[in-house]
Order: C-alpha cells, then structure tokens, then sequence
C-alpha cells in the first residue's frame, strides 16, 4: 500500500543515471545516513539570502548587519527546534564530528567519560585524545534495557567524585535503532554524571527535545539534516563550554586582547557560543540548517516520522522475504528503528552486492563498516584479527567480508526509491 504522506521536494530528483543493463532511470539516493540531500526549500530560501550576504559581526554596513541578524536568528531557531532550555547556548560547527571534538575540548581535567564501544567512531574516539581525562569503554547491550543496566553498573563502581560525561547515539547510523535517551540520561543524572546526545542520527528522523529528553548537550550535522552546506550544531550547557579555553583560538572568540608590560599578551574571552566560533562564521550553513529545522517543523515532523515507520517496515517485510538476507540488529527484532538499516547477502561480498544495486540498478546505498569497527565486529560475530577498513574492502565473490550494506532513506525519499531496492535485493 502507498504511504499516507508525500515525500518532501529535495535536490537531485531530477538526476538519472545510466544502467550497465541498457537504458536509464531516477537515481535512487539511499544513503541519507551518510549525506541527505538539501531540500528544495533550503536551497530556495539560500538562493534568496545569497545576494545579500555580508561578513557576520564584522562590518558596519547593511548587508552586514543582515548577516549577522540572520546568523543570530538561525541560532535562535535552532535552539527552539532542539526544545533547549533558557540558558543553554548554541555553537555552530562544523558537523557532529566537530562539535563532540569540540566537547572533548571543554571537559574538565579528570572527568570520567562512559562510552559504548558500538558508537559510531565520531562519539567514540574524540575523548581519548585528552591524556587528563579516564575513558570507560562500555560493552555492546543486546537490549535497549541493558544499556540501561550496563550504565548504572559502570557508574555504581566509579570511586571518585570528579566530574562524569556519557556520550551516547539518539539511533544507530548500522541498525538505525533507537537508544533509550530518556532513560540512559535519568541514568547519569541519578549518578551525578551528564550526558551529551549524538543526534547525527536522530534529529534528521525525529524530533528531539533537549529539555524533554533531559540531556546536556545534543550535536547533529547539517548535511544529514537537509542542509548540506558545511554546518553542524553543539547545543547545550554553557558552564562546561565557558570555564574552559576556546576550541580555538582567533578572532570572534576574543573580546579584549592587550599587550602586557612583560611583553606578553592578555586575552579576555567571549563567553558566549563566540568562545568556540573563531574565525569568521559558516553564515550559509547556519541558515541552511535553521531553514531545515523551520521546514521539517512546518511539514509536521510527526507524519514525516510516521511514513518513514511504514517505508522501514516495508523494507522488512520485503527483506523479510529473501532467505538469504541477514538484517543486522543489536536490539532485537522488536526495536524502534529510523529509515536506516543494514544487512549481510549470504553468498555475497557486500561491497559487490552494493555495486551491483547501483549499476543495474540506479540506487545508492553504502557499503562497509560505517565508521562503527567494534560494532560492525559485533553485529557480524567477527573476532579482532578480522580486519576491515571504514570503506570498501576487497574481497573475492563468495569469500566473507567484514562488511554490510546499508539502506537510508528520509523526508525526501519517493515510495518508488524504496520498493525498487525491495525488488532489486529479491
Ligand atoms: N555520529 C553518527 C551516529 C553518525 O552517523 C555520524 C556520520 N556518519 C557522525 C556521528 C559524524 O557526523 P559527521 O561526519 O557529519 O561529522
């Protein structure tokens, strides 16, 4: 049955690509989890700001003053779609990678951070590159509860009293199941420890609220949100953000700079998101990802959300189908899940498999480890001395593959993208 709702206008519909079978056909994107295309209206309401676009809190002149208000207001309407508190402070970046480096930056000496070892590398990796803070890697939880579990368990057993950050994904850019935010966060709060959201992931697909969900911070990416130009967001606590150094240092961040008698130089620092936006600002990407969070909204994210459960749901039962199709899952089959999924062909290298969906078939999907090794290791039964690279890695038809293929699709997506691929995997 067709879907209730219509899929969102988004660039690149119009882009037809040649079949090795002869003839051509609608390029079918399904790798919104990597990239989502811009939508139309995002790219309409750039193309209108662009000729008036000026340097941001940097010149005396109109266009200048439009700008700036313009990044201001793009500020703003983040900061109302993420449902943020009063005092919460919102810092462009550029993608969620940047803004979970940009924390890591911020943490005080000695905090313990907590980390499942299935987390996307972006969320796993940024904290280890501070010698004066403790990482805890977290074992993967077959179940939404014990991650739960497996939270409590690590925090009971911490000794000191310093400070305590979990960092944890709104939904599996692998599975595209959905994490128990909620609960992990009333979790680390019970515990003293806070927590920052990965929202690469969620916020594309589902509304997320930060004072709802109770968490510290929330980052997302711009170009997996329908505004592919170059943006992301980290959103939240100011206190952790202002007592430390900028991320980096220069211009915007700095409100006074003076020579010192000794020959030095005093520095006093914004402490405002400007502390940790130096350098002259993103103002396009800023206003790309609050025309996104202004046109997701206005759509009605509650039906964009529900027809993407019927287009996930299709896909299943489709794949459901197919003897030899393994359909990767940490949770269980009961798991919520966005329009994200990946899956193992038996008999088949993935990476080829994925190659053939695009030449015979005109559909983009990915192919590998998604940035996610522990995981994919997990999820495939693999030990350490398998190896696999975040791309595609050689193999020959037939040999296994530490490998998967994964399917995304979002508000831009046509029914037509999504029943091609059931029938090109059958
Ligand atoms: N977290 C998750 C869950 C992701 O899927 C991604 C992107 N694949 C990232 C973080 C990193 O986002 P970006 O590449 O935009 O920095």
């Amino acid at each position: 049955t067709a879907v209730a709702t219509a899929c969102l206008p988004v660039l690149g519909r119009d882009v037809r690509v040649p079949l090795v079978t002869g003839g051509e056909v609608e390029y079918a994107a399904l790798d919104y989890a990597a990239s989502a295309p811009a939508l139309q209206r995002v790219w309409d309401d750039i193309a209108a700001y662009a000729p008036y676009y000026g340097s941001v809190h940097r010149g005396a002149g109109y266009l200048s003053q439009l700008s700036t208000d313009l990044f201001e207001n793009s500020r703003a309407t983040v900061a109302e779609f993420l449902g943020c508190r009063a005092d919460d402070q919102v810092v462009f970046t550029r993608a969620t990678t940047d803004s979970l480096n940009l924390l890591a930056s911020v943490l005080p000496a000695g905090t313990d951070v907590y980390v499942f070892e299935t987390e996307h590398h972006a969320a796993l990796l940024p904290w280890q590159q501070r010698e004066d803070v403790e990482v805890h890697y977290l074992s993967a939880p077959r179940s939404p509860r014990a991650a739960v579990e497996v939270l409590e368990a690590a925090l009971a057993a911490r000794t000191g009293d310093g400070p305590a950050l979990l960092c944890v994904t709104g939904a599996s850019n692998v599975t595209g199941e959905l994490w128990p935010v909620r609960e992990l966060a009333a979790a680390a709060h019970r515990h003293g420890a806070r927590i920052v959201l990965d929202a690469a992931q969620l916020a594309p697909h589902h509304p997320v609220s930060v004072a709802e969900l109770d968490v510290d911070w929330v980052a997302f990416s711009g170009h997996k949100l329908y505004a592919p130009f170059g943006a992301g967001v980290l959103a939240g606590r100011a206190d952790w953000l202002q007592a430390a150094e900028p991320y980096l240092a220069g211009g915007g961040a700095s409100r006074k700079v003076a020579r010192r008698a000794d020959g030095g130089v005093d520095v006093e620092w914004h402490t405002t998101a400007a502390r940790h936006e130096a350098g002259s600002p993103n103002v396009i990407g800023a206003y790309a990802i609050a025309s996104a969070c202004k046109a997701l909204t206005e759509a009605g994210f509650d039906r964009l959300v529900e027809r993407e459960r019927e287009l996930i749901a299709r896909v299943r039962d489709g794949l459901a189908a197919v003897p030899e199709v393994k359909v990767l899952s940490l949770f269980g089959d009961d798991a919520d899940r966005v329009g994200v999924l990946s899956f193992v062909v038996d008999g088949w290298n993935s990476s080829h498999f994925a190659a053939a969906l695009s030449a015979e078939y005109g559909i983009g999907v990915r192919d590998g480890l998604f940035c996610a090794h522990p995981l994919l290791r997990e999820l495939l039964g693999a030990d350490d001395s398998e190896q696999g690279e975040c791309g595609a890695p050689e193999a020959e038809p037939g040999e296994r593959s530490l490998n998967a293929i994964r399917i995304s699709f979002g508000a831009g997506t046509p029914d037509e993208h999504v029943d091609r691929f059931v029938s090109a995997v059958r």
